[in-house]
Formats: structure tokens, C-alpha cells, sequence
């Protein structure tokens, strides 16, 4: 079985090929986007992680003609409503790089006192090929730091500390993340569904 990975992020999809090889499941080749050039960008407009993960991953799939896996992710504060959400990327602007959100997001809660600065990471993952889409979802709960702290990993990890932790998934190495992650969740879930189907997808 042949996969693609619908993601142009290149930290994402590092974690993600890391996670599927920690796995059990066989699958023949790991494509990423890089392998399609031509692959139209999709624009993640959706009001949820689920709608933009599924419009990716059937885009991707139909250009291609084999499996596309799409992960559609961002972090939630409570105090803000749930922002930044599906405009996580995007936080500070179109163009805007992690750097710019991480800064964004800090000012937004500068008077925010820790305890009340809870906060979760959420991630679609979504699985599209022919007639079939299916989904699979992972959270990890947290809380947000009052200054950066960590090297590891990407986005809004030098600010996250998941619950029970006062290390950030950027102070953490990459199979201790993996083990906690909203993302690692959603993929195992995606294992766990590839081991019953077998071949038969
Ligand atoms: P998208 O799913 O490509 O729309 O972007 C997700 C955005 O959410 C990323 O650019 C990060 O800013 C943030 N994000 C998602 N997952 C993680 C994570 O595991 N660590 C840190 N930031 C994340």
C-alpha cells in the first residue's frame, strides 16, 4: 500500500513519518507533497480541523490517484475562545511564521495568570481514497507557558506544557512528544484502523 502525506509542513510531516514507523502497520511507500509537484494548494478555509483535514486529503488524493493522509491541527485557549483554532498558521497574519503567532499569542494573554491559561493542542487526521474518507481525531490537554522555552519540535511547542508537566513538547525529545501528542493519538487511532482493514482498503 502506497500513502501520501498531504502536508507541505516539513516539521509535520517529519513527526509524522516518525510516528508510522513506530507503528506496525506495513505500507509499501510514504509519499510527501515534495513528490508531486504540481499538486494544487487547497485552501483551508473550513470552520473546523475535521472540514479542512477532509478537503485536503480528497484534493490530494484525487490528483495523485493513491492514498492521501491530511492532518489539519492547531492549539485552543480557553481564555480566548478557543482561538487560535483552524487559524493557528495564521495567526499573526497570512504570511506569518511561527515565531510571529508564538509572539501574538503571548501578548494576547500577557495579564493571563498560569493557572488560568489552560489550553489543548487538537488534530484531524483524514483519510481519503476513491469513495472512502474517514477520519480520526487526537487532543492532549495543557497548559500555556509564560515565556518560550525549549528548542524542539515546532509552532506553538516552546509555549505548551501538556498536563502533568512542567516541561514544553519544545523541552521534550521526539518519541516523548509522540507519546503525548495530539497528533500521536490521531495516528495511532489511524493504525489501529489500518490493522483491522488490512489490504482490504
Ligand atoms: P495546519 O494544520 O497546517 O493548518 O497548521 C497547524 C498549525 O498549528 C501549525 O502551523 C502550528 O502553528 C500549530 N500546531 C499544530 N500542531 C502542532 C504541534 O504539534 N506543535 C506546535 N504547534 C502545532
Amino acid at each position: 500500500m502506497d500513502i501520501v502525506i498531504a502536508t507541505r509542513n516539513k516539521k509535520k510531516l517529519k513527526e509524522i513519518k516518525r510516528i508510522m514507523e513506530e507503528g506496525d502497520v506495513s505500507i509499501t511507500n510514504v509519499f510527501s507533497l515534495d513528490d508531486f509537484p504540481g499538486c494544487p494548494d487547497v485552501q483551508e478555509d473550513g470552520k473546523t480541523f475535521e472540514e479542512n483535514a477532509v478537503k485536503k486529503a480528497v484534493s490530494v488524493s484525487k490528483y495523485t490517484g493513491i492514498i492521501a493522509l491530511a492532518d489539519d491541527s492547531g492549539l485552543e485557549v480557553d481564555v480566548l475562545n478557543g482561538a487560535p483554532g483552524v487559524l493557528s498558521a495564521r495567526y499573526a497574519g497570512d504570511s506569518a511564521d511561527d515565531t510571529a503567532n508564538l509572539k501574538k499569542l503571548l501578548e494576547n494573554l500577557e495579564n493571563v495568570p498560569y493557572k488560568k491559561r489552560g489550553a489543548r493542542f487538537a488534530c484531524c487526521l483524514a483519510l481519503a481514497y476513491q469513495n472512502t474518507v474517514k477520519t480520526f481525531f487526537g487532543y492532549v490537554e495543557g497548559r500555556i507557558g509564560i515565556e518560550p522555552r525549549g528548542e524542539n519540535g515546532f509552532g506553538y511547542d516552546p509555549i505548551f506544557c501538556p498536563e502533568g508537566y512542567d516541561r514544553t513538547f519544545a523541552q521534550m525529545s521526539d518519541e516523548e512528544k509522540n507519546a503525548l501528542s495530539h497528533r500521536g493519538k490521531a495516528l495511532r487511532e489511524f493504525q489501529k484502523y489500518l490493522r483491522e482493514k488490512g489490504t482490504s482498503l
